[in-house]
């Protein structure tokens, strides 16, 4: 299975295995990974708009973009989505999500509480690679450090507060721009108030 998998390629929703959340939250953000994006899959989706009506969006009318969508900007709910799939091999289609799970195992510290991905992926760099060379890997602020694991996910591993990850956060953005000139931006929300105290 491993060589049709490396001669075909990964095609279908197999990355999305592993990604925790529902089938709404996907959609309006547009989850992906390992190259994969729920975008490419989407013919439709159904949404409240702003005056509580039923309308059906086309996947282009959607304005997907990477962990972006219509829908999240204008604020609609998405109530359904239709999914363009091709019929595969079980077996393979099993193969694939098990490889994508080891890999994220391997990876990603999923024993610790986090938001996933602090950061969305700078255009030619990655957060992690970045933030690692600032320095970071470990760095932490109250009960919140960056994963030695993996430096893109901040995780609360001593019952750290809202205030402790956020001051985490800035003071991570602050070090990457010092040392390499990018702006991490946000791929996590923040809801809420925040103090910043150091
Ligand atoms: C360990 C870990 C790993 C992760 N790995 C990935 C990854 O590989 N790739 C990735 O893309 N994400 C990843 N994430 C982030 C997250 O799982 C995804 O963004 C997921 O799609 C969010 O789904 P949710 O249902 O939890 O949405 P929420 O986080 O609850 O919501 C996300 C946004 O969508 C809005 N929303 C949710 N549902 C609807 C709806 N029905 N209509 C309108 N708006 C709605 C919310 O208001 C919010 O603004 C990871 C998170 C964790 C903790």
């Amino acid at each position: 299975l491993g060589k049709q998998v490396a001669k075909e390629g990964f095609t279908g929703i197999e990355f999305a295995s592993g990604i925790p959340g529902t089938l709404g939250g996907g959609v309006v953000m547009n989850a992906g990974a390992y190259d994969g994006e729920l975008k490419d899959y989407i013919k439709w989706v159904e949404v409240l708009d702003e005056n509580l009506e039923v309308v059906r969006l086309t996947n282009s009318e959607m304005e997907f973009s990477y962990r972006k969508s219509l829908v999240e900007k204008k604020g609609y709910i998405a109530i359904r989505a239709c999914f363009s799939l091709e019929r595969e091999d079980q077996e393979l289609i099993d193969f694939k999500m098990r490889d994508f799970a080891d890999r994220r195992r391997k990876k990603q510290p999923l024993t610790l509480p986090s938001a996933g991905s602090t950061f969305k992926r700078p255009e030619g760099f990655f957060a992690g690679k970045l933030i690692e060379d600032a320095g970071l890997k470990g760095y932490r602020i109250g009960g919140a450090s960056v994963s030695e694991l993996h430096c893109g996910f901040v995780v609360n591993d001593l019952d750290g507060t809202a205030n402790d990850i956020y001051r985490l956060i800035k003071h991570i953005e602050k070090r990457v721009f010092e040392n390499s000139g990018v702006k991490l931006q946000l791929e996590v929300k923040l809801i809420g108030d925040f103090l910043e105290r150091d």
